[in-house]
């Protein structure tokens, strides 16, 4: 389990190693260079999740609370023709 994650902010670029709490997901981050606030992205279920090199907790525990609602899964390839 990796207790920390670094988050790089999406408005200045700026990094930072936070460490994640264990028992919850945070939703909320504030960056500390520019100050926005930054929000998990549509299907995530935390800032680590979205914007940091490795996932919260709960995730790399196996469970599924990030990214499963965006799991849209349908059968057959659609590829595109690159000819
Ligand atoms: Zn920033």
């Amino acid at each position: 389990m990796i207790p920390t994650s670094l988050l790089t902010c999406p408005n200045c670029g700026h990094r930072s190693r936070e460490t994640m709490p264990t028992d919850a997901c945070q939703f909320f981050y504030e960056c500390k260079s520019c100050g926005v606030v930054l929000k998990p992205k549509p299907g995530d279920c935390c800032v680590f999740c979205s914007y940091g090199d490795t996932p919260c907790p709960p995730v790399q525990a196996g469970g599924s609370v990030c990214r499963g609602a965006a799991i849209d899964a349908k059968s057959g390839d659609d590829k595109e023709a690159s000819d």
